[in-house]
């Protein structure tokens, strides 16, 4: 089995720059059990994740302008670290490229 380094989930094609695993993010990983169109998958795809680790629940999500983080010190950090203002309009999904930059990760 190869290892792959990259942050980027396969599936939704979102990079997590913090996350710890490969492969799918948490939010593809917990789709993957249910089928498309279910209401337990929408109930999942509606769940906020985390923009730095992937990490997916319904509640106890922090919201940092139009991001959501998991509230982890490390994420929290990092995404205001990042520059995410009170406008928050950074961290849309086609603003990843410029996050990635920024961690240096090509
Ligand atoms: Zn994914
Ligand atoms: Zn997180």
């Amino acid at each position: 089995m190869a290892e792959n380094p990259s942050p980027e989930c396969p599936d939704c094609g979102n990079s997590f720059p913090l996350r710890t695993t490969n492969g799918l993010c948490q939010k593809c990983c917990k789709l993957k059990d249910h089928k498309h169109g279910t209401a337990d998958y929408e109930d999942i795809e509606e769940q906020p994740q985390c923009v730095m680790c992937g990490l997916t629940r319904r509640n106890n999500m922090h919201k940092i302008g139009q991001s959501y983080t998991c509230g982890s010190e490390t994420c929290v950090h990092e995404l205001k670290e990042d520059g995410v203002g009170p406008q928050g309009e950074l961290y849309s999904h086609c603003s990843f490229s410029a996050l990635m930059l920024n961690f240096g990760i090509r």
